[in-house]
């Protein structure tokens, strides 16, 4: 057993701790106040790398993996898990159009993906009910030259900064009578294709989170992703194996970001003449989110490591993306714990820290929906 990171994924941490610090870092203000992402920055990403992570270089992409975009991620969301979120999400379109495409729609998306044109976007979610995937409402019915959907997706992350979709909808039933899902690749400029409302979060604030609204949307056949009542499978791999470790890895991200803060403030802050770091009670704080991180961060990497070695890690990815966020909210919540009252001043990051690990808690599948996946996986193997 190798816990040790390589050169190149040392290297790689370094370079996008100072590419977030010099270019993100000084968007955050804005990007809190308008909740909108700053589109300049994709072609940014592109530079160094950021959009091609997980796709291959034929495609335009680096395909340095996933053990390496866990830590791109890690980066980016201790100075605004927002970009993180765009970022992770962004992956979740290039993956399934890699693994499920044709080589017509790999060598036309794929490269769009990669170059900085767009962001993309990874929708499964409609209003009647994120965890119940078989309640989707959204229809795509076959005209013979091309497929026409029906129906609202919401909480579509970049949803407002993408023109390439990857979505999922009914098709009809299964041989069971059970419904039958397909994923589709749509591009906003579609016929029937709309942007509906863009929610204004109390987290993540500068990713678009928004809805997409199909009425009678024309999409050419060969834009059927995988083949017919594949859906909900390519939904839930991509779901699974690249949304949860994207959303593990902004909760170790906010996990450190909340060390970093809180041991920083209780090193300066000074009470009875000493500085705060001085009282056990705020060590033992420091030590629970020491602690807290590390785990998260160790789950992850395992996680991630298993998904590039290619061996089934569903299960891994599931407790990393759970025990990570869950972290991130109590690592957060302990950093205000020892601001006392600057926690509420909005100068101070550690406010921004606790609201963002809130709303990742939901983003990939709720905590509850992780406990009954895990919760069967322990009743059948301990
Ligand atoms: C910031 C953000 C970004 C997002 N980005 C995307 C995106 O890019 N693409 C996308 O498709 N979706 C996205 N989502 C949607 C996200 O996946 C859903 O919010 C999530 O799956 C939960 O669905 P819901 O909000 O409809 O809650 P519901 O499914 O309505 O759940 C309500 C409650 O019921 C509980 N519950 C549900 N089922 C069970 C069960 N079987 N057992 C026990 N309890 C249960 C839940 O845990 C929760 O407490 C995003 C969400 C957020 C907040």
């Amino acid at each position: 057993m190798d816990f040790k990171l390589s050169e190149r994924e040392e290297l790689l941490r370094k370079s996008i701790a100072e590419f977030a610090q010099r270019e993100i870092a000084p968007l955050v203000e804005e990007m809190e106040k308008t909740g909108e992402f700053p589109r300049p920055l994709i072609k940014k990403m592109r530079d160094i790398g950021l959009l091609g992570l997980v796709t291959s270089p034929e495609y335009g992409g680096n395909g340095m993996g996933f053990l390496a975009r866990a830590i791109a991620i890690e980066e980016i969301s201790t100075v605004p898990a927002a970009v993180g979120i765009a970022l992770q999400v962004h992956h979740m379109a290039c993956w399934p159009i890699e693994t499920w495409g044709t080589d017509e729609q790999k060598k036309k998306y794929l490269p769009r993906l990669t170059n900085g044109e767009t962001l993309g976007v990874c929708s499964i979610t409609e209003p009647s009910g994120g965890s119940d995937v078989f309640g989707m409402q959204t229809t795509a019915r076959d005209e013979g030259d091309h497929w026409v959907i029906n129906g609202r997706k919401c909480f579509a992350t970049n949803s407002h900064v993408s023109d390439i979709m990857v979505i999922v909808a009914k098709t009809g039933e299964d041989a069971k009578g059970r419904p039958a899902f397909s994923a589709f690749i749509v591009e906003p400029s579609y016929e029937g294709f709309s942007l509906g409302r863009e929610e204004n979060k109390m987290g993540f604030r500068g990713a678009f989170s928004g809805e997409l609204v199909f009425q009678d949307c024309k999409v050419p056949k060969e834009n059927l992703l995988g083949k017919l009542g594949e859906g909900l499978k390519i939904g839930l791999a991509t779901v699974n194996r690249v949304g949860r470790p994207g959303m593990a890895s902004i909760g170790v991200g906010l996990c450190y970001a909340s060390l970093e803060e809180a041991s920083k403030f209780a090193r300066e802050r000074v009470l009875y003449g000493k500085p705060i770091s001085n009282l056990q009670a705020i060590q033992f704080l420091l030590a629970d989110i020491y602690a807290l991180a590390e785990a998260a961060r160790l789950l992850n990497y395992r996680a991630n490591w298993m998904m590039d070695q290619g061996l089934p890690c569903d299960t891994e990815m599931t407790l990393a993306k759970l025990v990570a966020t869950e972290n991130a909210f109590q690592c957060a919540r302990m950093a205000c714990d020892i601001h006392g009252g600057y926690s509420c001043i909005l100068e101070y990051p550690v406010q921004r820290y606790l609201r963002d690990a809130w709303v990742s808690i939901p983003s990939g599948g709720t905590s509850q929906v992780a406990k009954v996946v895990l919760g069967r996986h322990a009743v059948k193997n301990f």
